[in-house]
């Protein structure tokens, strides 16, 4: 059976930037077709629920939220923004061997830690943070042109480089790259871009969302319900792209009873685009996007341990790092847990900031390690027992009360979302990749196909909001263009 359906425009993937993108749409009474192959929403937003513990599987933390700043300001957009679904996180704890260091997300508290730690550098430490003020002030109010001037002067050099700039004492660059690894495997040798922007988007602070991350995703799919104009179509995988003349006619998509043939004016894509680039290749003209496509390396995967305890615990959210040089923080190090004992790892407690995602007195824990090694190719049981000894080490009293452990894998990522490796953040976020996938937005390769979410510029739950904003106002745009 064949089911037409014409929108004005579709969305492939129904994670964040595809739910984000389908709300906005419908806040302005478009006719829009959200596609998602698989039977729920969420994308790598999902939970998995185990004797009473909501257990995230994906994001946990959130950017953006101050006031003023791109995630608050969309939800304020849509209405759906309340104080009380979010919760600020305690600062992060960087575990250096024996030594702790606290690493608060917020800009200027990171800035007084930093001189109270440092005092000889207090100069330096304000004019370093003075310029992120100016970027994250770009970034909220969504001046493309200063992004763009700090683009182009932080993209072609690795992080170390820019502190290497400000800084004597570069024991600050620990300081400050402890920030990157849990949030995408990106350390001093990434571009300083992408890691600015990571300082600049947690700036006013990381939040949980209240009940978990997957409370995003409801609301939105809610909002996106209330569209008399809106289709959502799960369990529907996109397999083939028509494209006439540079313009893309319709996508087609199986769902178990038909195949829905979806006309539209515009495409957003959210998900891997390398994916989406294979069944659209042989109509793109341009060869620069061929070969910037073909060139960009997957990113990191993420394995996740979940530990559930039977007593409450009060952690903060810990970060493992190596050593304080961080320019010994290369890839092997990072990403190999069984040739060093100091992998990067995360230790997140969300429930010492939110109860509700537990039952009462109980707490639980995930670690994450992102991971390009050998490590995702050892079975599930391997993988437990390593990173359960990980735990062990790191944190010998807590596994005494434990109750469930689960690990999952990049394996269960690509299933769910088919990004390759089950990639955190898409592409890697080296400068080849942070300057290839600038080409990667509103607008590429054709005249109504625009891409939002992982696989542009920016990442994370923060880099779906800024860049679904940024694909809708420039299709609200032109259609209010057409119209005059
Ligand atoms: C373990 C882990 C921890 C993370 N922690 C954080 C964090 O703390 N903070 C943070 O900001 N970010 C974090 N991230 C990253 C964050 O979750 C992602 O950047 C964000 O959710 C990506 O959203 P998206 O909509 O761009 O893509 P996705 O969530 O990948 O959504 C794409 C959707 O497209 C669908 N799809 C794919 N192919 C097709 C097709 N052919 N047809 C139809 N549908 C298709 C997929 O099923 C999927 O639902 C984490 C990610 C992981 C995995």
């Amino acid at each position: 059976m064949i089911r037409e359906i014409n929108c004005q425009v579709a969305i492939i993937g129904g994670g964040i930037a595809g739910l984000v993108s389908a709300a906005l749409l419908s806040k302005y009474g478009y006719e829009v077709c959200l596609i998602e192959k698989e039977n729920h929403l969420g994308g790598c937003i999902y939970n998995k629920i185990e004797n009473g513990h909501i257990l995230q599987g994906g994001a946990h933390h959130l950017g953006g939220l101050g006031e003023g700043e791109i995630v608050s300001n969309i939800l304020k957009e849509l209405s759906l923004y309340s104080e009380e679904l979010f919760i600020e996180n305690n600062p992060l704890i960087g575990k250096v061997e024996a030594e702790e260091i606290l690493v608060p997300f917020r800009l200027n508290k990171l800035k007084d830690e930093l001189i109270s730690n440092f005092p000889l550098e207090k100069n330096n430490i304000l004019r370093f943070f003075s310029e992120i003020e100016y970027f994250k002030e770009a970034l909220t109010v969504n001046n493309s042109i200063k992004v763009l001037k700090y683009f182009q002067a932080w993209s072609r050099i690795s992080f170390y480089d820019l502190l290497a700039r400000y800084f004597e004492d570069m024991k600050i660059a620990a300081y400050l790259c402890a920030l990157g690894p849990g949030y995408g495997g990106i350390t001093s040798s990434g571009s300083a871009f992408t890691m600015v922007s990571l300082l600049a988007t947690y700036g006013s602070g990381a939040y949980n969302v209240k009940g978990s991350m997957n409370t995003l995703v409801h609301i939105l799919e809610d909002y996106v319900k209330k569209n008399p104009k809106a289709t959502i179509l799960k369990g529907a995988l996109v397999n083939k792209i028509d494209i006439e003349n540079g313009i893309v006619q319709s996508v087609e998509c199986l769902s178990e009873d038909c195949t829905n043939v979806v006309r539209l004016q515009n495409l957003i894509v959210t998900s891997d685009i390398g994916n989406i680039y294979k069944l659209v290749c042989t109509k793109v003209k341009n060869n620069r996007f061929h070969d910037k496509i073909n060139s960009l390396e997957i990113g990191y995967s993420p394995i996740r341990l979940f530990l559930s305890f039977e007593k409450k615990r009060s952690l903060n959210d810990y970060i493992m790092l190596p050593s304080f040089d961080v320019r010994k923080w290369d890839e092997s190090l990072l990403y190999s847990s069984t040739k060093y004992n100091n992998t990067i790892s995360m230790f997140s407690f969300p429930t010492v900031v939110d109860r509700s995602l537990c039952p009462k007195n109980q707490d639980h824990m995930l670690m994450t390690i992102l991971t390009n090694s050998e490590l995702i190719k050892a079975s599930r049981e391997d993988l437990q027992s390593k990173l359960y000894n990980m735990v062990d080490r790191y944190f010998p009293s807590i596994t005494v009360d434990q109750v469930v452990t689960t690990v999952a894998t990049n394996e269960d990522i690509e299933a769910k979302t088919f990004n390759r490796n089950g990639s955190v953040f898409g592409w890697k976020r080296g400068i080849n990749e942070v300057i290839n996938s600038n080409i990667i937005g509103p607008k590429c390769m054709f005249k109504n196909f625009y891409v939002a979410g992982n696989w542009g510029p920016t990442f994370g739950v923060y880099g779906a909001f800024y860049s679904s904003k940024n694909a809708v106002t420039e299709i609200l745009n032109n259609y209010e263009a057409r119209a005059l």
